[in-house]
Order: C-alpha cells, then structure tokens, then sequence
C-alpha cells in the first residue's frame, strides 16, 4: 500500500515539474517516500556527475568461473537475443540487454560489485522474482536482477566489496531452465544503464570465450564491426530510440529485417 501512495505520488509531482525544481527533495523524498517513483522519473544524470570506468568495481560472484561455479551467459550490449526481442522485451532499452547476465545454480552467493549503500530492495526495476539496487560512489547504481530470495539487507544499510547481498536465481523460477544473474549497471537517476566490462576489473576476453547460452553480437552488415566485443557496447538511455533496427542483419531478423 505505502508502495502504491508513494508511486502515485512521487508520479505527481514530477508530472507537475516540481522534482525539477528541487521541491521533492525538501519534501515526500526526504522522508524515503518518493524513492520509487523517482527511480524511473528522475531526470539522466551528466556525464560530470558519473565516474568514469576504471575497472573500479569487481565481480558479482567469489572464485574462478567454472561449469560447476558460474559462466558469463550472455554479454552486455548488442546481443543477438536482445536483438530478436529489441521491441518486445528490450523495447525501452533501446533494444539492447542492458546488463550482463552471468549462468549459476540457484543459490549461489551474490557479491557486491563495491562498496555502497543498499538503495532498494525489490524495487520497480523488473528481473524478477527478487532484484536489489546498491547505490556507489560516483554516481553510480548496481542492479542484481533474478535474486532466489528477497535480500535480507535494510534500505540505508553499508555494504562492503564482495560482501553476499543476496543468492542468484532463475528468471523463470525453475532453477533448471535459466539459472542466472542480471547484472546492471546505471546512473543513480536509473535512466542510463552502461555497460559493466570497463568498470569490472576482469578477464572479460577470457570470460567470452565459454559459457555463452546466445550466439554472441547480432550483426548488421553494413557495418559489420560495430558492437561484437565485450568491451565495444553502447550506452543505453532509458525510453530511447532502438539501436539496432540494422538494414542488414545477421543472423536474420525472424520475420525479415524490419
Ligand atoms: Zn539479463
């Protein structure tokens, strides 16, 4: 219910401007009750305000990658699944997976990327059945997206690198058809997600080598080497124009390009 009056109002009052004016701060948000409202409703941050990659941040998950520990699934950026969904499921993101997804058993410990403070449990932000969101120096937002369970943190609560925040879990709630964890990384207004690999120190071309459930990067052939590296993903703004809607796809477009 304090969820539903919040979202209503926060709504409000940034329909009629007034977050603009720096007025929800004095007020509602203060006191914590427009925080979800404003989650998706607040203006996208400058780039001055955001820090800039620097492999700052480090893995969600402890020990080597592994078959029978966690893989790299599926990249962040222009991915050939994302494709296929760019105006169904991705649709709002300029059709691109916004995030990285990495493939673990259900259950195993989620770590934070850096240290931060807990800014949302459950929040509107999807990547169901459980998300969190951990707020870090910069500017930036960390999102753990398909959690088994609610994460048995509080809002406002310190968080440390590498500390478990909560256990992967399966976005479609088998444990056995798509175990895995979204993992995003956003501006603190939640309307820019960028991409993690420069801010993760890792192997990244190691991590793309095994473990992928897609086919890699979605082509478009007049432009062939644009967005096919880990490390070469565009930004992507909230509500945005599709990026990928390629004259010349490859694989195809089921259906045409079009
Ligand atoms: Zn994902």
């Amino acid at each position: 219910m304090r969820r539903t009056l919040c979202a209503w109002t926060g709504l409000v009052l940034c329909g009629l401007g007034l977050c603009n004016l720096g007025l929800c701060n004095l007020g509602l948000c203060s006191l914590g009750l427009c925080s979800l409202a404003l989650a998706h409703s607040a203006p996208a941050l400058p780039d001055s305000a955001i820090a800039r990659p620097s492999q700052q941040f480090g893995l969600p998950f402890a020990g080597a990658p592994g078959v029978n520990t966690w893989l790299l699934g599926q990249g962040y950026g222009n991915t050939t699944g994302a494709y296929r969904q760019r105006r169904s499921t991705y649709g709002n993101l300029q059709g691109v997976h916004a995030g990285l997804d990495f493939s673990a058993a259900c259950g195993t410990p989620v770590r934070a990327i850096g240290d931060g403070t807990v800014a949302e449990i459950d929040g509107p932000h999807g990547s169901l059945p459980h998300n969190l969101v951990i707020d870090h120096a910069g500017n930036l937002s960390s999102l753990y997206g398909h959690l088994l369970k609610r994460a048995t943190l509080r809002i406002g609560q310190t968080v440390k690198r590498g500390e478990v925040v909560g256990l992967s879990g399966d976005s479609q709630l088998t444990c056995i058809s798509a175990p895995h964890l979204h993992l995003e990384l956003r501006d603190a207004s939640h309307q820019r997600f960028f991409n993690p690999v420069p801010y993760i120190g890792a192997d990244w071309s190691s991590l793309a080598l095994v473990g992928s459930f897609g086919r890699g990067y979605e082509y478009d052939l007049s432009a062939p080497r644009r967005w096919q590296t880990p490390g070469s993903q565009p930004e992507v703004r909230r509500g945005g124009a599709l990026l990928n809607e390629f004259r010349r796809p490859w694989p195809p477009a089921p259906g045409g390009s079009r």
